[in-house]
């Protein structure tokens, strides 16, 4: 089976609601119906940007995709400072990135908060991204594999086998996030194929073919074919390159430098 690239763009906190604007509209004048052909394209505005992006995106019909940083567990509530999953999906959005080492970091997000956020996802019928990887300690103890393997495993739990075809894993060791310190391909594959083995095991080879599973730390226009061609790595999760119009749309066409 085929699996469409994505290429996935987390502003984090950056870009207000006017900025956000200003960069999809940039991002639509340049990339062509060739590169949309190619990979899939999506960005993942904070909240209050999300509005003001799928008006621009329906108005002008562009082929841009979207999505939330985070979602709530629950649907509605006292949940002051939540935004759930049914938000999201009410306002266009395709996708959630669920579980980000700066949300286990800073928000003590635990992979079971995260198997229950990915649970209302699917509910709504968002696409999640659920991130996972390893901290430098535990890749200097070389028991990296394993234990994002295990993160992933909590992560997933109680999801079926039908839902987890819908689910797309990104890769993230935490020591290439945000430090310019990006994993070599070869890095990046033994953890994918990793990952796609442990889904084999758990939800079988049809499920294991499906799911995307993306790579992200530090990822830039230079770096991103390397990465691409490795056969178990099908898009990237790219954070602050993302916030570079220029420099995201030569992510997307990380194809023209393979040829
Ligand atoms: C991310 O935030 O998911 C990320 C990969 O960030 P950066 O590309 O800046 O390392």
């Amino acid at each position: 089976m085929t699996r469409k690239p994505l290429i996935a763009g987390n502003w984090k906190m950056n870009l207000n609601h006017l900025e956000a604007i200003a960069h999809v509209q940039r991002l639509a004048f340049s990339l062509k119906d060739a590169d949309f052909d190619a990979v899939e394209v999506a960005v993942f505005p904070p909240f209050t940007d999300i509005r003001s992006v799928q008006t621009l995106i329906d108005a002008d019909k562009l082929k841009i995709r979207y999505g939330g940083q985070d979602c709530a567990e629950t649907d509605s509530g006292a949940y002051t400072g939540q935004i759930s999953a049914a938000f999201l999906t009410k306002l266009g959005c395709s996708f959630v990135i669920l579980g980000h080492s700066e949300r286990r970091l800073l928000n003590n997000e635990s992979s079971a908060d995260v198997a229950l956020k990915l649970k209302s996802a699917i509910k709504h019928k968002l696409l999640p991204i659920v991130c996972v990887g390893e901290s430098l300690d535990i890749r200097k103890s070389g028991n990296h594999v394993a234990v994002t393997v295990a993160q992933l495993k909590e992560s997933l739990a109680g999801i079926t086998k039908y839902d987890m075809g819908n689910v797309i894993v990104a890769y993230e060791p935490v020591w290439a996030i945000g430090t310019g310190e990006v994993a070599i391909p070869e890095d990046a594959e033994e953890m994918c194929g990793a990952i796609r083995n442990f889904l084999a095991d758990e939800y079988g080879d049809a499920v294991a073919d499906k799911v995307r599973i993306l790579y992200g730390g530090s990822v830039k226009s230079g770096t991103a074919p390397g990465l691409m061609a490795m056969p178990n790595v099908d898009g990237a999760l790219v954070g602050g390159a993302s916030i570079d119009p220029d420099e995201f749309v030569a992510i997307c066409r990380y194809r023209l430098a393979l040829v």
